[in-house]
């Protein structure tokens, strides 16, 4: 018979896809027991948000990573697929774990399932546990003075700010007792994408896991953060750290980017309201997290009731034109069509298209909302709805549904010599800047020596900005008189 030290303590990875700074695994490990690291495609649990087609090519690698880096520590990754409550349930009984332990994650869904499993572990006898990996601090503990969550960002993030400093992140377990258990094999759950191979561009462009993190973090703190304040709002230039789709699978996590920014700004190598700036976009980050925690239905219903009514129209042809970078309007269709390439876009650009989907096109937020869930890397259920939700005006600290973008001026601001739609577009490549964020308006001539034809090898626009601006703000004035 096992002696009781003996028994293993199921370490249940989640979105927490690292060893460093992985309270979960620390405490694991600290308990002395073998450690059995287990990860479970759940795709069965009633309600669970299944990954997005991009997500999924991610979540491939970043499994290859962690079971590479666990290799290290001579501790094999156990695979798993099924209903979590389930399995867990099998592997506990079959290995005698004695304890699991997670890090939360803190999606409706989510909360239930792990509500349901730990009331099935106690009641076995089972330790269960669980910590904070994700957040810089838990949902519950921020509130206003009125004892409620916040609404309003900017008070949201001076409170945080205002509360201790983030603890200090852990260190990775430089050993441990490893423990076993029959794994599925990684390649037969089909995570990626065989025909049509639509992810070759994603390679090029990223290094899912946790050294890939760590490395971005590095490389944006050496070189980028300084011009972060300045230029994040251009996407023709690297200046954003480009580190959505790590955090969202947890290979890195805020404490480690607020504790690293920190030490750069202390070290003199980052300019202190630049590095600050981009703190406070993590901080965008912490307030969807504590948004979709407090209201459960953020991802599908307007925050803003009265949005409920809003006239939608439901469009599928122009639809298609936005998914698949075709509106005839440049810095949407290059945002697009980057997108579809590498599984990113810059967040202007997310912006941008954003606002003329439910602006210029009246379609409902939420089939661009389930668009990015589908091609993401870095697809949110907290981040994305919360995002849409405020640039189609109906979130918490919404941009006002008035505030429509020019598709024209934002280009010529933020793209201001087109390199970003040259990029993205290749048929637009050879027209002159003062013209390439509308080619419809550009003399014959210089489409004719720039190799342009509109309506063949470039879409003319599929709306007037101007008529469909006012369309937009028709259709608003309608629920504010109902309101
Ligand atoms: P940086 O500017 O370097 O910021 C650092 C980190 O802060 C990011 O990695 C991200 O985790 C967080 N962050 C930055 N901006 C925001 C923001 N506005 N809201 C929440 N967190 C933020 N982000 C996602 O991670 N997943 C999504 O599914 C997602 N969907 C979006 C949908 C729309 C319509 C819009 C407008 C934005 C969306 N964003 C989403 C937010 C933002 O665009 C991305 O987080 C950002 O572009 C990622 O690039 P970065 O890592 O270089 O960001």
């Amino acid at each position: 018979m096992a002696r009781d030290s003996d028994k293993p303590v199921l370490l249940w990875f989640r979105q927490d896809l690292r060893l460093a700074d992985n309270p979960a695994l620390h405490a694991a490990v600290a308990s002395g027991r073998p450690v059995l690291p287990v990860y479970i495609l759940d795709n069965e649990t009633p309600g669970a948000w299944r990954q997005g087609g991009a997500a999924r090519w991610w979540l491939h690698h970043s499994l290859a990573a962690l079971a590479r880096n666990l290799g290290t520590l001579g501790a094999p990754l156990v695979l798993r697929r099924g209903e979590a409550r389930r399995v867990v349930a099998g592997l506990v009984k079959d290995t005698g774990a004695a304890a699991v332990y997670w890090n939360r994650c803190y999606e409706p869904q989510a909360i239930a399932r792990d509500e349901t499993i730990k009331a099935m572990l106690k009641q076995d006898g089972i330790e269960a546990r669980s910590f904070n990996s994700a957040l810089l601090h838990e949902p519950w503990t921020v509130e206003n003075k009125a004892g409620e969550p916040f609404r309003v960002y900017s008070a949201f993030w001076r409170a945080c700010l205002a509360r201790d400093e983030p603890e200090a992140p852990l260190p990775a377990p430089k050993a441990l007792v490893p423990a076993t258990a029959e794994s599925d094999r990684l390649e037969d759950w089909a995570l990626l994408p065989t025909a049509p191979n639509w992810a070759k561009g994603f390679e090029a462009a990223w290094t899912p896991g946790e050294d890939g993190a760590r490395d971005r973090l590095t490389g944006f703190l050496d070189e980028a953060v300084n011009r972060y304040k300045a230029q994040r709002d251009r996407p023709d230039i690297a200046a954003t750290s480009r580190l959505s789709p790590h955090l969202h699978f947890g290979e890195i996590g805020p404490r480690q980017i607020w504790h690293a920014t920190q030490a750069a700004i202390a070290a003199g190598g980052a300019s202190e309201t630049s590095a600050l700036k981009f703190l406070s976009e993590v901080g965008w980050r912490e307030f969807s997290h504590h948004l979709l925690y407090h209201n459960r239905t953020l991802p599908e219903a307007p925050l803003r009731q009265e949005f409920a009514d809003f006239p939608w129209h439901e469009n599928g042809a122009a639809l298609a034109a936005w998914q698949r970078g075709r509106t005839g309007y440049p810095i949407v269709d290059a945002g697009m069509r980057e997108l579809w390439a590498t599984g990113w876009m810059h967040n202007r650009v997310r912006m941008i298209v954003a606002s003329f989907l439910v602006k210029d096109l009246l379609i409902p937020w939420q089939e661009g909302e389930a668009w990015f869930w589908d091609t993401l890397v870095d697809a949110d259920l907290a981040n994305n709805a919360a995002s849409w939700q405020w640039v189609a005006g109906c979130g918490a600290d919404a941009a006002p549904y008035f505030r429509i973008f020019n598709p024209v001026l934002q280009g010529g601001k933020f793209d201001p010599d087109g390199a970003y739609v040259r990029r993205w577009i290749p048929e637009l490549a050879q027209l002159p800047a003062a013209h390439i964020h509308k080619p419809w308006l550009a003399p014959d001539a210089v489409l004719a020596a720039a190799g342009v034809t509109l309506g063949e090898s470039y879409p003319t626009p599929i709306v007037d900005h101007g008529t469909a601006r006012d369309r937009a703000l028709a259709a608003f004035s309608r629920i504010k008189k109902a309101a």
